[in-house]
């Protein structure tokens, strides 16, 4: 078994095991039975104390102060604001294009807001940080919502965006992933457990998968020819303040995530 083909099995087996933990508590026993995972808890334990899992960097838990947010807050604006989106090149086969939800849209469907940033930048700084760690490794692109080049051949498409709720209801959306069909559940939950371990998240606190009609089925998966995976990623929720200075002083790391998940992907034989 080869690395990468290994920590997308401690996906599987994660998100199973969390799955199993949240409905075997509502469940009688005797139905337990079809909800066993697939892996036994030595095979499970064996795969976490695999040196791949600690590459991948953990949030420290420590807290942060206002400085620090606003610090990152400028960079995502910066990012913004001189964010250079490449050109698709119709001869070549990318291994990663990234797209950055909702940029430059001044109309129309612009994104969210939240109380430092918009959709935008978040996405800006996020695709550009994952860019710069990936170039020397990858082909890897980054385009705009809108009027970029159609049937591009690429290994994974992913589009980085933010979840917005009404303030009645803020605070409680999770992270979730969009795919639209199951040849890109794995990878997608890859991509999940890298954002999962970047902020110490319990897999069950995401939203379920393709959890709105939007996420399934996003405008920009048509336009690509991916042959390994293609996905929307909500990173957090955009709308709740605590969860936004989250993700703007975790941004650097989340793209190390991203990147070192996209990076090892990339490297599994082709479906
Ligand atoms: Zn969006």
């Amino acid at each position: 078994m080869t690395r990468s083909k290994l920590i997308y099995n401690v996906v599987a087996v994660l998100l199973s095991t969390v799955l199993v933990g949240s409905v075997s508590a509502e469940v009688s026993i005797g139905s337990e039975d079809a909800l066993q995972p697939a892996l036994s808890e030595k095979e499970l334990a064996a795969i976490l104390s695999d040196p791949v899992i600690n590459e991948f960097s953990q949030y420290s838990g420590n807290a942060f102060d206002d400085d620090t947010v606003r610090f990152w807050a400028s960079k995502a604006k910066k990012a913004h604001q001189s964010l250079n989106t490449d050109t698709l090149d119709a001869s070549k086969y990318y291994d990663v294009v990234l797209q950055v939800g909702h940029y430059p849209r001044k109309k129309g469907v612009t994104g969210g807001e939240g109380e430092l940033v918009i959709e935008q930048e978040i996405a800006a700084l996020v695709a550009t940080l994952v860019r710069e760690k990936l170039v020397s490794k990858l082909n890897v692109v980054v385009i705009p919502a809108d009027g970029y080049k159609q049937n591009i051949k690429t290994k994974i498409f992913l589009a980085l965006h933010t979840d917005s709720a009404p303030l009645s209801k803020s605070c409680q959306l999770g992270p979730s992933i969009g795919y639209n069909d199951n040849t890109d559940a794995l990878g997608m939950r890859f991509l999940a457990f890298a954002l999962a371990r970047t902020f110490n998240y319990d897999l069950s606190k995401f939203m379920s998968d393709n959890y709105t009609k939007g996420l399934r089925s996003y405008y920009a998966f048509k336009h690509f020819n991916t042959t390994m995976f293609e996905g929307v990623l909500e990173m957090e929720e955009l709308t709740c303040p605590e969860k936004e200075r989250n993700l703007l002083v975790g941004a650097d790391d989340l793209a190390t995530n991203l990147a070192l998940a996209l990076e090892l992907a990339t490297k599994e034989p082709e479906v």
